[in-house]
C-alpha cells in the first residue's frame, strides 16, 4: 500500500492548531495557523508517521488515501 494523498478534512470538526501532527511528522505537516500539508512531499517515505499523526489527531481531521 502506498500513500498518495494527505489532506485536512474539516467537514465534521476543525483543526485546533495543537501542533501534534507537526511534532510527529515535521516533514509532512506544518501548523502556521491551521494545519497545512507541505507540497512536493513523498508521502510514502513518511507512511508510518502520517498514519501515527492521523491516529493521534485529537479531532481526527487528518485524512490520507492509500492505494495498492
Ligand atoms: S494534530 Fe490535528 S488538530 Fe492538531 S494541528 Fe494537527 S491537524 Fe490540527
Amino acid at each position: 500500500m502506498k500513500i498518495t494523498k494527505v489532506w485536512l478534512d474539516e467537514s465534521t470538526d476543525e483543526c485546533t492548531s495543537c501542533g501534534l501532527c507537526e511534532s510527529i511528522a515535521p516533514g509532512v505537516f506544518e501548523v502556521p495557523d491551521k494545519m497545512i500539508v507541505k507540497e512536493n512531499v513523498d508521502f510514502d517515505a513518511f507512511k508510518t508517521n502520517i498514519k501515527d499523526a492521523a491516529d493521534s489527531c485529537p479531532v481526527s481531521v487528518i485524512k490520507y488515501e492509500e492505494v495498492e
